[in-house]
């Protein structure tokens, strides 16, 4: 496993941030690119933008840094939190966690609570608990007790866990939807070779609409743009889709999305990708989606339209807090990336 990568990546899924709340992954982002960017910005939504200059030309890549969770809502009386959730989640993946409140005083440890099988009715046992139905536990005895400890209606709540190597090329954790890709954006800003201008943006609040994204790509109005996320893996037992993306078979590169009601990648972006890809002996697999959507969708329609594209690091359990990568497909895709920014420059003329 290389190092470098994994002690980056390592940093990134272990902070802390659902959207809106993405202050502490823009900071470790900025540590790492400040004296290495020509401009390192944040816009007024929180977009952290890194600016290569090259010539009259934009490409605009994006990884999102928010990460799904929760919100406080409600301080019961005897102190356990109700929340909403931040994000997709499935509830079953949710019950029994530990989990963090971020409050004013900093971050306390808390627990999803439910009642154990023994007082549990049949019926009970075979039914999935609704996560309004949830509560965390956080230690308190009272809503008082809750309130000292600095806890209020709109506190975020993140998972406590730690990310983990599995196997020997493999790695498991939290967040990697989407700091994997945001730590491949930083490796390839700091690597590449560009002729354009490049801006590297790391969005906030994608996980509830692909919102910075759409901010970000309009005040910079790029001729070329590539989303850098994760994307469903489906080669894990129970899976029955008529589709086929490995784990280490390389980054995946959408031709589609959400049927198409997502994005379509552009037609140059795409070739500029393959190409790329079959030139240096990069694998790739082409992916043709059903479910879910990335900044792209949003970035390819502002103003008048950027051809766009998206490259993707397959991943399996996605929105749980166990997300599985191959750091060999992390490692393709930042070379992928790398390559495609050297020669991108022929795929711009429309
Ligand atoms: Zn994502």
């Amino acid at each position: 496993m290389a190092s470098n990568s994994f002690a980056l990546l390592e940093k990134l899924c272990n902070a802390h941030g659902i959207s809106g709340y993405e202050d502490e992954v823009r900071e470790l982002i900025r540590s790492e690119l400040e004296g290495v960017a020509d401009e390192l910005r944040v816009d007024r939504m929180g977009n952290l933008i890194a600016v290569r200059r090259g010539d009259e030309k934009k490409v605009m890549l994006a990884a999102h840094m928010d990460e799904i969770g929760f919100m406080v809502k409600h301080i019961e009386e005897k102190g356990f939190l109700r929340i909403t959730p931040i994000g997709g989640w499935f509830s079953q993946t949710v019950l029994n966690q530990r989990a963090f409140v971020h409050t004013k005083n900093g971050k306390i440890r808390g627990v999803f609570g439910c009642k154990p099988p023994h007082i549990m009715k049949d019926e009970e046992r075979k039914k999935v608990v609704k996560i309004e139905d949830m509560f965390i536990d956080i230690g308190a005895e009272s809503r008082e007790d809750a309130e000292n400890m600095g806890v209020e209606v709109g506190s975020p709540v993140t998972m406590d866990r730690e990310l983990s190597g599995l196997g020997e090329n493999r790695i498991t954790g939290k967040a990697i939807d989407d700091r994997a890709g945001v730590s491949a954006v930083v490796e390839v800003f700091k690597q590449a070779e560009c002729e354009a201008t490049l801006y590297a943006v790391f969005t906030v609040q994608e996980e509830v609409g692909l919102k910075g994204a759409r901010t970000s790509a309009f005040s910079i109005n790029p001729d070329l743009a590539i989303a850098v996320d994760v994307c469903v893996a489906t080669d894990f037992p129970g899976v029955n889709v008529n589709q086929e993306i490995n784990l280490g078979k390389g980054p995946a590169i959408t031709v589609a999305d959400a049927s198409g009601r997502g994005l379509i990648a552009h037609r140059n972006v795409l070739k500029l990708l393959r190409e790329t890809a079959e030139k240096n002996d990069i694998p790739y697999q082409l992916e043709v989606g059903e479910g879910g959507t990335t900044d792209a969708t949003a970035i390819h329609l502002t103003r008048e339209g950027v051809p766009s594209g998206v490259v993707s690091i397959p991943a399996r359990y996605i929105h749980t807090p166990v997300e599985v990568i191959d750091m060999r497909d992390y490692r393709n895709t930042v070379e992928l990336l790398v390559k495609s920014l050297e020669r991108c420059e022929k795929y711009m003329k429309f």
